[in-house]
């Protein structure tokens, strides 16, 4: 996608040859105008797809997610990452292991909004060892729900994510895939 390539050179940072970081337009800034093309496109590569609900993770998937829904018009849910205190019970969990935070957390998402005749498109910002959509696809299988596929706004194709995820026959839908972080400069696999 050449708006979201074009925003990660001249906005994006690369912080080592593993993490590129992009708050200034994806998670911490917000550039509304790019999540709705964002939000334009993954609906475009699903609509033919039936989804019924999306589903993220706190807090950088909830913008992409959250313009995905709007275009799909269908709801969009964040698995949280800390215990809520109104959120106890008739939850399906899933333990995520942070890459960029190095810790596990236990994530959750209520019952209540994940049923078995779901169809999910689940969404998230960045996709490096794949953990975190590991766990959500753990949460979609628990509910019952269908899983249609993936989409990721940024792949780090160099990170085991991708491929763990595609071997399985899982469909990912990557909007900017990274090849390399060298020399603190991205370098993007080129598009089929
Ligand atoms: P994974 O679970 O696939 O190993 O890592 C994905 C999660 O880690 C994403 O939800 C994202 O928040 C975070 N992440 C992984 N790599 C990067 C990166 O290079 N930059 C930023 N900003 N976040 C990352």
């Amino acid at each position: 996608m050449k708006l979201l390539k074009k925003a990660i050179i001249e906005k994006g940072r690369v912080l080592s040859e593993e993490v590129l970081k992009v708050d200034a337009f994806l998670n911490h800034q917000i550039d509304p105008t790019l999540m709705q093309e964002i939000g334009k496109e993954f609906s475009e590569r699903y609509r033919e797809a039936g989804i019924t609900k999306i589903l993220t993770i706190e807090s950088s998937g909830i913008a992409p997610a959250l313009m995905t829904g709007l275009e799909l018009g269908v709801p969009v849910v964040f698995a949280r990452k800390r215990k809520s205190l109104t959120l106890v019970d008739n939850l399906l969990t899933a333990e995520v292991h942070s890459f960029t935070k190095n810790e596990t957390n236990e994530i959750s998402v209520s019952k209540d909004y994940l049923k078995d005749d779901d169809v999910v498109l689940v969404i998230d910002d960045f996709l490096a060892n794949g953990q975190a959509v590991r766990g959500l696809i753990d949460i979609v299988q628990q509910a019952g729900a269908h899983l249609s596929g993936v989409g990721i706004v940024i792949e780090k194709g160099f990170q085991a994510g991708g491929d763990f995820l595609r071997n399985q026959g899982v469909r990912v839908e990557s909007l900017a895939i990274i090849e390399s972080l060298h020399h603190n400069e991205v370098i993007f696999r080129e598009e089929l």
